[in-house]
């Protein structure tokens, strides 16, 4: 009698799980992927304008579960800063609360359940975990991808090096994730040679847009601030024109990832948005 008990409920769980799967609603999860104090934004901004301030920054990762398959958009600082709670760097201090594969864990996934794997650029905090999803479809920019595997390696970042065998779409100017104008990526070059942003449509919640990196502060959006570390700044001036009409265009929420006010604003994990 216990063993048939347990069947069904083995059975009822499995019913229910299939039935949040088979919800056809797109679902936006945000996971906390780390913080970065950072002592002086100097290089926030090429016309000194925040020179000397302090500024307490998110990094968020980002899980889109849609009907056809799970998007990953970007992966955070290499998870192993979690085992160190004081944390690493100076003028940019960076800690960890959770793993990413151990927020993954949460919702049942491992890495390789994740079918897409997209970063709006290399730098190690958003390309920390990278290599861990060499099973997923890596869908990046040519320009881009090109750089992170040049001869000379930028800043001989390695977190990345097994995507370089992942089942890769490489796109130009953008590409639609699903197919069906949901997600969104789309090239905004200059803080790196192929950065690029998020769109992405929910059904509830209307149209996001994600930064990357073009903007890292809601302050240095208001006046378009460069980062002295950008790759280009004169390619950058297009860029931020193009998010800014964007963002009008599709009356999108704006998400700025390393805007802490931004990341706050989302739902906590696990919860979500939809
Ligand atoms: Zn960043």
């Amino acid at each position: 009698m216990k063993k048939i008990f347990s069947y069904i409920s083995t059975a009822l769980l499995a019913v229910t799980t299939h039935a949040a799967s088979a919800d056809d609603s797109i679902k936006l999860y945000t996971l906390d992927c780390g913080a970065v104090d950072v002592a002086d934004m100097a290089p926030f901004d090429n016309k000194g304008r925040f020179d000397g301030q302090s500024i307490v920054l998110a990094n968020p990762c980002f899980l889109i579960r849609h009907p056809k398959g799970d998007l990953l958009w970007d992966t955070g600082m290499e998870q192993s800063l979690a085992d160190t709670p004081e944390g690493i760097g100076d003028n940019f201090h960076f800690t960890m609360k959770r793993k990413l594969t151990d927020q993954l864990a949460d919702l049942g996934l491992a890495t390789a359940d994740i079918d897409f794997l997209s970063i709006s650029h290399w730098h190690p905090d958003h390309s920390g975990n990278a290599g861990l999803f060499a099973a997923s479809t890596w869908i990046v920019n040519r320009t881009e991808r090109a750089f992170m595997f040049a001869e000379e390696k930028p800043q001989g970042h390695e977190d990345y090096i097994a995507l370089k065998d992942a089942k890769t779409l490489q796109f130009d100017d953008n590409y639609d994730v699903f197919g069906d104008g949901s997600a969104v990526i789309t090239s905004l070059p200059g803080h790196t040679p192929g950065h690029s942003v998020l769109t992405l449509k929910l059904d509830k919640a209307g149209a996001l847009l994600f930064s990357g990196d073009l903007h890292i502060f809601a302050e240095g959006r208001k006046m378009d601030a460069i980062p002295t570390f950008n790759f280009d700044a004169e390619a950058t001036v297009p860029s931020l024109r193009l998010f800014a009409e964007m963002a009008e265009k599709e009356q999108a929420r704006v998400i700025i990832q390393h805007e802490k006010a931004d990341f706050d604003s989302l739902p906590k994990f696990p919860d979500y948005l939809d």
